[in-house]
């Protein structure tokens, strides 16, 4: 119900998606209308109501026509956190097996983002894909370890608001409430994005946390959960203007093989992709609806190239891309495993296998 109309930037994030097919899979979710939600006005979408004949295709309905969108799957308004999950849990598992992946959650504000990856900690049945992925991993990992694997976890969380990052698991945060001073300038850290001696890119300053257990980790996201509220009142609704990336490295050994696997699971809650013209914005909310848009766009720019093969993907026009890059030079130094398994690495956005084709897919 809150899908926007024909906007060209959504157009063209999901013309690019489309064309990658097999290397990445696009869902569309439809959440329930809420009491608030007032009388249904504007677009409005049609998709089949009942869960067994769901299928791939939504479409958009815009004084009186019908504009068709063909998704991986679509889920309807009565779709569970468990039956998205479940789509998604072998892209989860591969991270486990030493693949770097990513997973965005996009759409308007409003739309259901947060609830999709975030949901309600409160109710079991309500956590969404973060709690749920890192429920999988640890479960994984712990009946690996029969195989002789052992794993290390390290997590982060952090923000991009306007192109600058905050932290989301500092201890001692100092949150600014002026939205054209960055947090850095009060607490003096400098979160700029670096490459390390691998090639890999990292943020300086950012808390690293090491994790060995589910309830450390669920602890973590409750402590960001309360940073990002936190920021959300005092930085007027900031949060739903910024780009919220959970990154969990998971560097796998195991003894008996020698086998190595580095892998790395995003878990990016992007920010709304409202439409300028809707917006209303003007002076900082015009720049800030502007600076999303550039990142959105940017975001479209690399996976169209990375979809095309080009030689030069522009990772480095915005903060979120530039952060999500991993270097080629990071595949080609990486373990025996590694090198079996993955053909080819370009940024975050694992490539097919064409050796175990149809199962991996980031
Ligand atoms: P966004 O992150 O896209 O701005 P939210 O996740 O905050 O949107 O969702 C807006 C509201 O809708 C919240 O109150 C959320 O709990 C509710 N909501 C979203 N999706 C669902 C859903 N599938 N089922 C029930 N409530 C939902």
């Amino acid at each position: 119900h809150k899908l926007i109309e024909g906007e060209n930037l959504r157009k063209k994030l999901h013309n690019t998606i489309l064309e990658l097919k097999g290397n990445i899979r696009v869902f569309c979710r439809v959440r329930p209308l809420l009491p608030d939600d007032g009388a249904a006005e504007g677009a409005v979408v049609s998709y089949p109501t009942s869960m067994e004949s769901l299928g791939r295709g939504i479409d958009l309905i815009q004084s009186g026509q019908k504009y068709p969108f063909t998704f991986d799957k679509v889920f309807n308004h009565e779709a569970s956190q468990q039956d998205v999950f479940v789509e998604i849990s072998q892209l989860v598992q591969s991270a486990l097996d030493g693949y770097k992946v990513c997973i965005f959650a996009y759409g308007q504000t409003g739309s259901g983002k947060t609830y999709t990856m975030m949901g309600r900690p409160e109710a079991p049945e309500q956590q969404g894909l973060i709690p749920r992925s890192l429920e999988q991993i640890f479960q994984s990992s712990q009946s690996l370890q029969a195989q002789g694997w052992k794993y290390k976890m390290q997590a982060s969380m952090l923000e991009i608001y306007n192109e600058t990052i905050r932290d989301l698991l500092s201890t001692n945060r100092s949150i600014s409430s002026d939205p054209v001073r960055p947090e850095s300038a009060v607490s003096g850290k400098q979160y700029t994005i670096k490459h390390d001696a691998n090639g890999n890119t990292y943020v300086s300053d950012l808390t690293i946390v090491d994790v060995s257990s589910l309830t450390e980790i669920s602890s973590l996201l409750r402590q960001a959960a309360q940073s990002r509220s936190v920021g959300r009142t005092q930085m007027n609704e900031q949060s739903s203007r910024s780009h919220m990336v959970f990154t969990l490295r998971i560097s796998g050994i195991n003894e008996g093989t020698e086998q190595q696997v580095q892998g790395v699971l995003n878990l990016i809650d992007l920010a709304g992709s409202e439409r300028l013209s809707r917006s209303g914005a003007t002076g900082d909310r015009l720049k800030e609806t502007q600076a999303i848009n550039k990142s959105l766009s940017c975001l479209s720019d690399v996976i169209f190239a990375l979809a095309k093969k080009e030689d030069h993907v522009p990772f480095r026009n915005s903060k979120l891309t530039y952060l999500l890059q991993a270097s080629e030079e990071e595949a080609s130094s990486s373990s025996k495993l590694k090198k079996k398994k993955i053909n080819v690495i370009s940024g975050n956005m694992t490539k097919f296998n064409k050796s175990t084709s149809g199962k991996r897919w980031a």
